[in-house]
């Protein structure tokens, strides 16, 4: 075939594919390389182990690694973000109470960068709004995902795609924790993990003990019908998928499976065109660990000032249940805190989880599992566990002192000081 026949033929390509339109440049690039990519079998040696790249995991895992932790994150899915990027709840909330910021440090700094990129609007802080969630961002979730991974990369965070833990066992002071991929298998030799999977996973795994209730809140599948989706400017709607369980892959499919059929079912009702889909159903809700500290609803509402108190937290208690959700405000004043004992498993060590599996009755969960609030918890976690692995030592035997101090310095907001 001559030069221009060839490219006779490219056009018609592009104009099939196009309906008709030519395009008139198109950009490539190659795929990043890394020595050992290729192998099947790894080992490697890290301070600091992140499981799940979720809301509070990628905050965590970026903390972890500016605090000059070696860390790896392991996230089954394909992106950083979790249910903020995956599930489509591009809506963190809540960053203020009574008219000022709470919550900053990482995860703030990421929503702001996100924002701003975007050409997205803030809410007013200052201002205490009639309703919570009018102070909740607009994320551009496709965004937000990729500038998590890009702080990683800054942070010297490695990050791990398609990968989840087979096996964890103590080795010397730390852990081994096989995982595995498709085609893949690494072990991996750590001083501390950080389970932020959502459901406390590997602490699952650890035979440690974990608390469920019989009926959990419904999942969501997030979509569009009939209007594109305008990322980071408007909500998606949203479908409630009753017993929607994320305890492993086969639960996991069946909720997908059936909040997908009902979108279809939907759409030939509805007679509208699909516009806009998630790829995975938000979960609410499924284990919570029993930690050192076990934050009780009381504990919640009265807004108890821990004196292990890491994060502050803010949102109403929000219960979702077959008939929905009916938010029970919080009393002016009252700011919530997340106390490190909550993020330690009872009797653990070198082990922390951080997000919705906070050690918590169910009601106090329903309020300390917003996004914002899982933000503190990863980047308190990330700090904490890098300084445990800095000192040979573990997570609840690190100076409180150090940890306020080096969290004040990452821009985190502490409780009592706001
Ligand atoms: C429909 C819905 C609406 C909500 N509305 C709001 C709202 O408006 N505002 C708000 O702030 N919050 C809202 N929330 C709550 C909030 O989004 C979540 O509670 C929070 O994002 C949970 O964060 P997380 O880090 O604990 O878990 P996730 O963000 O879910 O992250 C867990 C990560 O771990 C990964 N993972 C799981 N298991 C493994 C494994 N074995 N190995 C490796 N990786 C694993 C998952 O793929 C995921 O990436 C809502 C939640 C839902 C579901």
């Amino acid at each position: 075939m001559s030069n221009s026949e060839q490219t006779d033929r490219r056009q018609f390509i592009q104009k099939s594919i196009l309906g008709g339109m030519a395009i008139s440049s198109t950009s490539e690039v190659f795929a990043q390389s890394e020595e050992g990519a290729k192998e099947s079998d790894l080992t490697q040696e890290v301070d600091v182990l992140v499981v799940g790249g979720g809301t509070a995991g990628n905050i965590a895992a970026i903390q972890a690694g500016r605090a000059g932790a070696k860390t790896l994150i392991i996230e089954r899915g394909a992106q950083l973000g979790g249910t903020t990027t995956t599930g489509g709840v591009a809506f963190p909330g809540l960053f203020d109470a009574w008219g000022k910021q709470i919550i900053a440090g990482i995860g703030w700094e990421l929503v702001k960068e996100c924002v701003e990129l975007d050409g997205g609007k803030f809410p007013n802080f200052a201002k205490v709004p009639k309703r919570h969630w009018q102070n909740q961002v607009f994320v551009n979730q496709f965004l937000y995902a990729i500038l998590a991974e890009e702080k990683c990369e800054q942070a010297g965070v490695k990050i791990a795609y398609h990968e989840f833990p087979q096996s964890v066992q103590k080795a010397g002071i730390g852990w081994e924790v096989v995982c595995v991929g498709f085609g893949t298998r690494r072990r991996v030799r750590c001083k501390q993990i950080i389970d932020c999977t959502g459901g406390a996973e590997v602490v699952g795994m650890m035979g440690l003990p974990r608390l469920r209730e019989e009926e959990t809140q419904p999942g969501s599948m997030l979509f569009n019908l009939g209007e594109a989706n305008n990322p980071g400017h408007h909500q998606l709607h949203r479908l409630y998928v009753h017993g929607a369980d994320s305890s492993n892959s086969r639960t996991v499919t069946l909720a997908n499976l059936t909040g997908r059929r009902s979108v279809l079912e939907k759409v030939r009702k509805e007679k509208k065109r699909l516009m806009h889909l998630q790829p995975e159903t938000g979960f609410r809700e499924s284990f919570r660990i029993v930690g050192e500290t076990m934050i009780t609803v009381n504990d919640y509402t009265n807004g108890r000032l821990f004196r292990d108190a890491v994060s502050n937290a803010f949102y109403p208690v929000d219960l979702h249940t077959k008939s929905g959700v009916k938010p029970k405000p919080l009393k002016p004043g009252t700011v919530p805190t997340i106390p490190l004992g909550a993020l330690v498993p009872k009797g653990s060590q070198n082990l922390m989880v951080a997000g919705r599996c906070v050690s918590s009755d169910r009601l106090a969960n329903s309020g300390l599992r917003v996004q914002a609030s899982c933000m503190g918890m990863g980047q308190a976690a990330g700090l904490t566990a890098s300084l445990a692995a800095a000192q040979s030592t573990t997570p609840l035997e690190v100076p409180l002192g150090e940890i306020h101090r080096e969290l004040a310095k990452h821009g985190a907001i502490l409780p009592g000081k706001s």
